[in-house]
């Protein structure tokens, strides 16, 4: 084989770049990212980056609490920006949900997070633009907003690139390389690269790619609409980034009176070719977004329609990711399946990833991530039901 390296990290998406970065920085001597497209070609670059702590499992919950101190950090540690905003973020719950959200921000207070349902007259005080009708109640979290996907994950593409990382950029993995029980490297069109760990972290080309040495991948590819809209009223319009679980949308603020805009739980998931599927929206797609929002938001009557496009979703049976080595497989490791809300516990993943390979140091419920739960039968349970985390 013509190069060596101690790892190799496929796919430069936030859970990527945060793992090479972080093997890297960890002191691991050889480390290569190679990336198809250029960084955060995937999902990442079509993300809303949605940050919210609120999750059914206090693992989930502590990754985006960490990846909200790394985005904090980054400007001293890497001297780049994640564009990460703590504007707030607020989940309006119908009455069907309302126990098991109460549940969760039990959970998340015991864990020290900052979180709660707002009294009916804060719900009136705070939020003008809310048409409260069938909203059970509406739990807030402060520490909550966005980040840039882009940003966030260039950032960690350069500070890897700044300590001595190995970058390729428009480079394809085509394969990777197995010996018996083992995967020992990749394939490029340059030919084989031997390395002692490779991690996959190609989103959802994943699957395709664990395939091509019979690892086995169970993983959806499906297809995710997002629509960016401008409000035009001089009325009141959201600073925070709301989920909305009655009307099944969410949106954050992009500045400027614009806002991203997409369709949550429930919804039809359709599996797509990651290679080859409709990259724009759905005209119907978009006109009912634009009802539910109108209806949810008064404000947003009238709004302009500026963007909307698909992208994928690389969802996992439980809608948890499939992260670390698996049993009786050395020199692999999953990094993918970020099912949906990947970006906020993307660099978390990253760096604690990156200290179970070098340093074999994983907490237990961080193991659990691992595809050895499909083969055990152990899957994460959400407490609401269906595909929510
Ligand atoms: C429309 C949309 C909205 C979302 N909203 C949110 C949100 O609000 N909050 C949130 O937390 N999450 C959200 N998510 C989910 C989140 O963005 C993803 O889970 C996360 O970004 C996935 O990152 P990744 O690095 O695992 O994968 P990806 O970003 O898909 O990165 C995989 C990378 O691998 C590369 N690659 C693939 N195959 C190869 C190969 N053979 N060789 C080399 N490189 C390869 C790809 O080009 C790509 O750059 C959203 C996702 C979408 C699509």
């Amino acid at each position: 084989m013509s190069q060596t390296y101690d790892a190799i990290v496929v796919g430069a998406g936030i859970t990527g770049a945060s793992t090479a970065y972080h093997l890297k920085r960890g002191g691991m001597d050889k480390v290569a990212l190679f990336e198809r497209r250029r960084p955060a070609a995937g999902g990442t670059g079509k993300s809303a980056a949605i940050v919210r702590q609120h999750y059914s499992t206090a693992l989930l919950a502590r990754l985006t609490q960490e990846s909200i101190g790394m985005f904090r950090d980054m400007p001293d540690e890497i001297g780049a920006d994640s564009g990460y905003v703590r504007s707030g973020w607020c989940f309006l719950v119908p009455k069907p949900m309302i126990a098991a959200a109460g549940a969760n921000v039990e959970l998340l207070q015991s864990c020290g997070i900052d979180t709660r349902f707002l009294e009916p007259g804060e719900i009136a005080d705070r939020m003008p633009w809310l048409n409260p009708h069938d909203v059970a109640g509406v739990v807030y979290e402060p520490e909550g907003g966005y980040a840039d996907p882009v940003r966030t994950t260039e950032a960690y593409v350069k500070g890897f690139g700044d300590i001595g990382g190995s970058l390729h950029v428009n480079t394809p993995v085509r394969a990777l390389l197995r010996a018996g029980d083992s995967v020992t490297g990749i394939l490029t069109d340059d030919g084989p690269i031997e390395a002692g760990c490779v991690v996959n972290a190609a989103g959802p080309w994943s699957k395709h790619l664990a395939e091509s040495a019979e690892i086995e991948l169970d993983l959806r590819s499906v297809r995710e609409q997002d629509t960016v809209w401008e409000a035009r009223s001089d009325r009141p319009i959201p600073e925070i980034s709301i989920s909305n679980a009655v009307d099944a949308i969410y949106l954050r603020p992009l500045g400027q009176r614009r806002f991203v805009v997409g369709r949550g739980f429930p919804k039809d998931y359709i599996d797509v070719d990651p290679y080859n599927y409709k990259e724009t929206a759905d005209e119907d797609f978009v006109s009912d977004v634009q009802t539910r929002l109108e209806h949810r938001f008064p404000p947003f009557a009238g709004a302009r329609r500026i963007d909307s496009y698909a992208a994928l979703y690389d969802v996992t049976p439980d809608w948890y990711p499939f992260i670390g080595p698996r049993s009786g497989l050395s020199g692999y490791c999953d990094a993918c399946g970020g099912s949906g809300h990947g970006f906020k516990i993307g660099a978390a993943i990253g760096r604690r990833l990156a200290r179970w390979i070098s340093e074999n140091d994983v907490d237990e419920d961080f193991a659990r991530l691992s595809y050895d739960r499909v083969a055990a039968n152990e899957p994460f349970v959400g407490a609401y039901g269906g595909n929510r985390a």
